[in-house]
């Protein structure tokens, strides 16, 4: 009985059960592909990363005596698409069985069961042995609740999972969330971990890509390229963070600034969304270092919080309402996105960092993404559909199941309050107070109106203004209204002016 296993480029985990025992009879297959590559147009980093991984991961498996069959992007044999491999290969090995791993991502999903529903041959299912909860865990979850939230779901997987809780059932340190003194602005001191990670040359591999008529955007860094690329580089990057940055990881969660682009940041998210590493195993690492007194509890929870709180809890937003999901537009916003996405040449300092550091890097950290780029974009009205394949195409851990709720659900409140509580908006005093941009911008971070106000203060009154009927009521907006309402009627007929001039002239800003 010969039997096919596909594995898809976010399923790298060695240590799948899978790979256990070396049998013959089965085929192991990875595939590059066009359908992949051009579902959307990504960054080259992107692309790069997740090819070179594959063939880092088949490269392992035939050392462990695994058979393996590899389609390389270039390959004369490659129809460049799932189904269309498939065929092929299930013929030409006379395969019995197929098997696949429960993919992460919708599109994939249907296709697969799509496929394997129309095989004359029996197809299964695994589970890819990843994640901390089901699909659908959410979703029973809140199934008898009035609204989604995370806190609640993350207390309850702390108890499931016994991380960070004490043996009568509290949390450690008597409560379950430190945000509150995860907000510090950086100034410098302590300096921003030194780039330990490893280079790779993957020149030869971009040629390939490139040749093979393959479009992206973006900064490849071939010849540097720094993305832990299998499991071994990924746990030295986990021993980098947790010995270098973990310690302060809380204090500066939500600080930017343009001198440094990672700041205390795990860049683990492209290892973790390839598999390389399990959640498990880097919430365990960072609990064992707060138990060892080498990071204090404040830092741990916060960077815990990231991955067993809305990592999990953004996935189950994602499988509990696609495919829906992928069109809410609760504001109705439809502005295209102005040029300087693609370019980030924009006289706003913290957008032309936040952008320019994103086409250099493939990568923002958290606040980036939320408070400067998604806020500019929420604020401007610009289409969440686009936005979204901004995001899903720019970030080397994009991948849809965990991007597509952050940008939609977080960012855009394009679902109108599922995911997020609140709309994540600022005007320039919160950028300033969290961050170094201002003083050099061309924009003035305290003026309202004017030529040179800063673009976020009239857009962000005007937003409030403009949606207080669907917003109004909000009690975690009810500080904002109050002001909102103190305001004299000139000033807020002023912002209205300047927001809708920003808004006709977005390509200039
Ligand atoms: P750290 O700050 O070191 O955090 C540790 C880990 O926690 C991350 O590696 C990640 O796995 C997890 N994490 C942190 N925040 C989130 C979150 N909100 N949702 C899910 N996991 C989280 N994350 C992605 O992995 N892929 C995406 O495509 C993605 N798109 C985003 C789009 C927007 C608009 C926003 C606001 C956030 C997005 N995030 C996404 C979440 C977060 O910004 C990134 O996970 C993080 O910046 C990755 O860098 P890091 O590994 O240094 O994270
Ligand atoms: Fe950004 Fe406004 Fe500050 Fe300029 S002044 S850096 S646009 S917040």
């Amino acid at each position: 009985m010969n039997r096919m296993r596909l594995v898809l480029g976010d399923q790298l985990n060695i240590n799948h059960s899978w790979f256990e025992c070396v049998d013959t009879q089965v085929i192991h297959v990875l595939m590059e592909v066009r359908q992949e590559t051009d579902y959307v147009l990504h960054h080259a980093q992107k692309i790069l990363g997740v090819f070179a991984a594959m063939r880092d991961f088949a490269r392992q498996l035939v050392e462990r005596g695994h058979r393996v069959h590899y389609l390389a992007i270039d390959d004369p044999e490659n129809r460049q698409s799932l189904p269309a491999n498939l065929g092929r290969l299930i013929e030409q090995h006379r395969i019995d069985t197929f098997e696949y791993q429960a993919p992460d991502e919708w599109r994939l999903d249907r296709q697969l069961a799509d496929y394997a529903q129309n095989l004359a041959k029996p197809a299964r299912m695994v589970d890819s042995e990843h994640f901390l909860t089901g699909r659908d865990e959410a979703a029973r979850f809140h199934a008898t609740r009035r609204q989604w939230t995370m806190e609640p779901f993350y207390r309850r997987l702390r108890r499931l999972h016994d991380v960070l809780m004490e043996p009568d059932g509290k949390p450690v340190g008597g409560r379950w969330n430190f945000d509150a003194e995860n907000r510090k602005r950086w100034r410098g001191n302590p300096v921003e971990p030194p780039e330990l990670r490893q280079a790779h040359d993957h020149r030869e591999l971009w040629a390939c890509i490139t040749a093979a008529g393959v479009r992206s955007f973006g900064n490849p860094h071939a010849g540097d390229f720094r993305w832990p690329l299998n499991r071994e580089e990924a746990l030295q990057q986990l021993d980098a963070f947790v010995q270098h940055a973990l310690p302060h990881f809380g204090d500066f969660q939500d600080a930017m600034s343009e001198h440094a682009s990672r700041l205390f940041h795990s860049l683990l998210s492209f290892a973790l969304n390839l598999k390389l590493l399990s959640p498990r195993e880097v919430i365990d690492r960072a609990q064992t270092c707060w138990r060892a007194g080498q990071a204090p509890l404040a830092a741990v929870e916060g960077f815990i919080r990231q991955i067993l709180g809305w990592r999990e809890y953004v996935r189950g937003v994602y499988w509990a309402r696609m495919p829906g999901y992928a069109n809410s537009n609760y504001f109705g916003h439809q502005e295209d996105l102005p040029d300087w996405f693609w370019t980030g040449a924009t006289s706003m300092n913290c957008l032309h960092h936040a952008i320019s550091q994103s086409l250099e890097h493939a990568h923002a950290h958290h606040i980036q993404r939320l408070m400067l780029i998604g806020n500019f974009a929420l604020l401007a009205g610009l289409n969440p559909q686009q936005v979204h394949q901004w995001y899903l195409g720019i970030y080397i851990d994009a991948f849809e199941w965990v991007e597509m709720p952050n940008t939609l659900g977080m960012s855009q409140f394009a679902d109108g309050g599922l995911l997020a509580t609140k709309p994540y908006i600022s005007a320039a005093s919160y950028i300033h107070r969290m961050g170094d941009y201002c003083s050099g911008c061309r924009y003035r971070r305290d003026q309202r109106s004017g030529e040179l106000a800063c673009p976020f203060n009239a857009l962000y009154w005007d937003f409030l203004a403009r949606e207080q009927d669907r917003l109004g009521s909000n009690p975690r907006l009810a500080m904002p209204y109050k002001l909102l309402q103190r305001m004299p009627v000139t000033e807020r007929a002023m912002l209205r002016d300047q927001a809708r001039d920003i808004r006709k002239n977005l390509a200039n800003l």
